[in-house]
């Protein structure tokens, strides 16, 4: 019989994105029907959700739960994939204007746990054949913390024997809330603590996730061997080594038919055999963020959320190497305002080399990715990283940190790599400025001599993360639960 899979999560590109989640989660469930699976999403009904599906309908009126008065169990179709969704209509809890998880005032929603509760619990209730009676999942696969607590509620019932999968998409945001907040998530409290939901005193989405999930996987195998140590684990590595071989890594993969050079978003398309179009693209990005138009420098961009994590402040500290090498620096991002401050001051006082957009645009996206020679990821921790793999697919030779998935995807230039045609990008080690500057210089005598650089581009661009490959080792662990 088919294997029925419902993916539950907070996002999906395009309707909602806050990061590579979204990407995850429009890519994977396809990439699964493709394999023989049938395969349903679960989304809370935020207004981009709502908006972006054709043909709601409902399924099942809920009734008043999680403080919601009104809560209606729709289902409808995905955009691009076609594919059916359940979206949990409930005005009372999604319906607002600011971002998936933060209010206007930049702070967290104070009903989140209310807002994502609510989402493991709808997940529950379908796979227990409740909400609706013609489609019952076989495996529920949930999406970091906002989907975490699906397999918690499933364990509430005792009967219930559907599979569990908890995916770690980044194990820093773990949906940690103020104890009292239980008494709104229909969960009785004795059973919980301390092995369950309790986390010093709080409690945890992401840590129930944890414990009660058949299996966990993240994105990468190097994250999921690093989450296991103090320094990666964000206080969950005793959970995480409790779980032993339960905790796995499987690679993202790429929508090549969303980032591939010849998308719409880009001035010029270009292959492998033919690069002329990427300098066109390089020549209209400098021009769209009015840079002078060189060839010859070198033109580095970031495209990313600006947070520590991603050690935008380490590259910051790195700039004067970038300037006296004559390169060019290109930003696309939002984030810390402090770091946002700091790349404005630096284009600023450096009109001529440095160029900085705050803000969040899709196309744009494309645009700096075809129209650099390198993408800057200087990340502190990476549970997979998407943007390197799209730069690879471009020509764009990305620049990272040895850490997570970045480690796992980009083969340094060193000599004896370049030597056997394996060099894919730049990587260094350890998370100082002063790395980032070496590896930086690095990259920039390599640029100057053009035919290595072609040689390392195209290495870059037959590279291969195609979602079909990770689908198939989703599908081994479905089958092996
Ligand atoms: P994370 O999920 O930690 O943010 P990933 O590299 O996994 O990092 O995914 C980031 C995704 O968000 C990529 O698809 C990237 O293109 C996109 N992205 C990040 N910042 C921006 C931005 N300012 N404008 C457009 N897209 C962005």
């Amino acid at each position: 019989m088919t294997m029925r899979i419902l993916h539950a999560a907070a996002e999906i590109y395009p309707l909602v994105k806050t990061g590579g989640l979204a990407d995850v989660v429009a890519a994977l469930p396809p990439a699964l029907v493709r394999r023989g699976l049938d395969v349903r999403v679960l989304l809370p009904g935020l207004p981009g959700i709502l908006n972006g599906m054709t043909r709601l309908k409902p399924v099942m009126r809920i009734g008043p739960v999680f403080g919601a008065a009104v809560v209606t169990l729709l289902i409808g179709r995905l955009p691009d994939s076609g594919l059916l969704a359940y979206v949990i209509d409930a005005p009372f809890l999604y319906q607002r204007e600011g971002n998936t998880y933060v209010g206007p005032d930049g702070h967290d929603w104070s009903d989140n746990h209310r807002r994502f509760g609510l989402l493991g619990w709808v997940a529950a209730h379908i796979a227990s054949g409740e909400l609706d009676p013609d489609w019952r999942p076989d495996l529920v696969h949930a999406h970091d913390w906002h989907a975490a607590l699906a397999p918690l509620y499933m364990a509430q019932n005792p009967g219930l024997k559907t599979a569990t999968v908890l995916t770690i998409h980044n194990l820093a945001f773990q949906g940690d809330f103020p104890m009292d907040c239980l008494a709104d998530l229909a969960l009785p409290v004795s059973k919980l603590m301390p092995h369950g939901i309790e986390y010093h005193g709080r409690i945890s989405f992401m840590k129930a996730g944890l414990v009660y999930a058949n299996r966990i996987t993240t994105v990468s195998p190097s994250y999921a061997r690093e989450i296991r140590t103090p320094e990666f684990g964000c206080g969950l590595e005793g959970v995480l080594r409790d779980r032993g071989g339960d905790l796995s890594g499987i690679l993202n993969g790429v929508d090549y038919t969303v980032w591939n050079p010849d998308d719409p978003d880009i001035a010029k398309p270009y292959h492998v055999d033919n690069l002329k179009g990427k300098k066109a693209c390089k020549f209209a990005l400098q021009s769209e963020l009015s840079l002078p138009r060189q060839a010859r420098s070198p033109l580095f961009v970031v495209v990313s959320r600006l947070f520590l994590q991603k050690g935008m402040d380490l590259l910051l500290a790195a700039l004067p190497v970038l300037l006296r090498e004559g390169a060019q620096l290109a930003v696309l991002g939002t984030g810390d305002y402090e770091l946002e401050a700091g790349f404005r001051d630096a284009a600023a006082a450096n009109p001529e080399n440095v160029a900085v957009f705050i803000g969040y645009d899709e196309a744009m996206a494309h645009r700096f990715i075809a129209g650099a020679d390198v993408l800057l990821v200087p990340s502190r921790f990476e549970p997979c990283g998407l943007t390197q793999l799209y730069a690879l697919r471009y020509g764009t030779l990305p620049l990272v940190r040895r850490v997570g998935g970045l480690a796992d995807t980009v083969v340094d230039a060193t000599p004896e790599n370049l030597q056997s045609d394996r060099a894919s990008g730049f990587v260094f080690s350890d998370a100082l400025s002063r790395a980032i500057g070496t590896c930086i210089s690095e990259a920039c005598t390599l640029y100057r001599n053009p035919g290595a650089w072609q040689q390392v581009q195209r290495r870059a661009m037959v590279q291969n993360f195609s979602w079909d490959d990770s689908a198939a080792h989703y599908e081994t662990l479905y089958r092996s639960l």
